[in-house]
């Protein structure tokens, strides 16, 4: 490839959502360039809790989420590769009457949305999962969850990317991107990149990277904490989370629980490494919720814990297409439970760049900007 060669597609950005956007896109015949400051899926796709989980999505999103349960639950055939992937029942537990409702309330929505989750007694929760606790007095139960290693992502991914002819360019942070002709000039420290058309998907980082455009979107950034048990004998065989949503727990084949919820740390973005920190605090709390829904992690010891950086828009619905006023730029991420869906939402836009019409709508930005940030983008 010489200075002057022009890829058909320039993503920049290679969590789930670029790199997935990327190999649909090198599959259906793009020249495909994917660029990345680190290696693929490090960021939140490689440390994320892996659940794949219909019970804490957005309503509106639940159709996204159950195709993406669907291609996670078969990525030999369309990855190629294996990222560990368990399907199995996934329980949310209430413990107070209010839990109750608020529960029914929101089964219901997700049912008529299309997600197979049904109210049953805590006897009926204690035969699915016979690890539970006591206390619990009802449970969503869904028969679409499951969990992937997400460790294991990037490792697929990269394969499968180099097998469909991606042009891999990872440790290669982008500083700006520029428009040249009727295509973008994408530059890094160890040099430039041309592209016909351009896919921003830097997670918590789309908000600097939009701003190359001229474009300002809010991205406000989460800072998830999970744990990790020691491996233990096999405690429990669901995924569990709890009414409030700050409980996510499953048992990986090999005895390791993972244990999150969304708890916050500190820090956001401006520093990827040194800028967050976990808060004790709040890890025992998520661990108490824990030990609460299965009593024998009472037995278990913490080896790990860490944070992961997780974006959100102002109406937390993704941000899935064309950049208004920059001809030819897309982005793609910002997707609540961006794990479970990711694949199948980016894949929708592989489409509409390959010119097909998407199964379903994207996610235009247009709704989000002020009417300033896109009359700085037409500018
Ligand atoms: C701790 C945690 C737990 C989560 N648990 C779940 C879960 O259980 N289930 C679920 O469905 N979802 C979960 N999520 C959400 C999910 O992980 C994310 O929605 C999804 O991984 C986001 O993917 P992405 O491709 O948009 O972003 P990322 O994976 O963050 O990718 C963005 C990429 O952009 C790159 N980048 C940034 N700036 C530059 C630059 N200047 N130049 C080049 N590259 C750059 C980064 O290096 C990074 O690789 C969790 C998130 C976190 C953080």
């Amino acid at each position: 490839m010489t200075q002057s060669h022009i890829h058909d597609l320039g993503v920049v950005g290679a969590g789930i959502h670029g790199a997935t956007v990327a190999l649909f896109a090198a599959r259906g015949g793009m020249d495909v360039a994917l660029l990345d400051r680190g290696a693929v899926c490090r960021e939140a796709s490689g440390v994320n809790a892996g659940t794949l989980t219909m019970q804490m999505t957005r309503v509106a999103l639940i159709p996204y989420a159950l195709a993406g349960h669907r291609m996670w639950a078969t990525t030999r055939e369309w990855l190629g590769h294996d990222v560990g992937v368990v399907t199995c029942d996934g329980l949310s537990l209430a413990y107070t009457e209010a839990e109750e409702e608020l529960l029914a309330t929101r089964a219901a929505l997700r049912r008529e949305a299309g997600a197979p989750i049904a109210m049953v007694t805590p006897a009926e929760a204690q035969e699915i999962e016979p690890g539970l606790g006591e206390g619990v007095r009802a449970a969503a139960h869904c028969t679409v969850d499951g969990y992937a290693a997400a460790y294991l992502t990037g490792r697929a991914y990269r394969v499968a990317l180099a097998e469909a002819g991606v042009a891999i360019r990872e440790y290669m942070p982008v500083s700006a991107v520029e428009r040249e002709d009727d295509g973008f000039v994408i530059r890094a420290a160890t040099g430039a990149i041309r592209c016909r058309r351009l896919v921003l998907a830097g997670g918590v980082w789309l908000e600097p990277m939009l701003g190359w455009l001229g474009v300002k979107l809010p991205i406000k950034t989460l800072v998830n904490q999970l744990a990790a048990t020691q491996r233990v004998r096999p405690v429990m065989r669901t995924v569990i989370g709890i009414a409030s949503g700050l409980l996510s727990l499953k048992q990986f084949p090999h005895g390791s629980v993972v244990i999150g919820g969304g708890w916050q740390g500190l820090g956001g973005r401006t520093k990827p490494r040194e800028g967050f920190a976990l808060l004790p605090d709040r890890l025992v709390g998520n661990v108490r919720l824990a030990v609460q829904a299965i009593p024998a992690l009472r037995e278990a010891k913490l080896t790990r814990a860490w944070a992961g950086l997780e974006a959100e828009t102002a109406d937390a619905m993704p941000a899935v297409g064309p950049v208004p006023g920059v001809p030819g730029a897309f982005v793609c991420g910002s997707v609540h439970s961006g794990y479970t869906s990711g694949p199948y939402i980016a894949k929708l836009l592989a489409d509409r760049l390959l010119g097909r019409e998407p199964a379903l709508p994207l996610f235009p930005i247009d709704r989000l900007l002020p009417e300033a940030g896109r009359d700085m983008a037409a500018a």
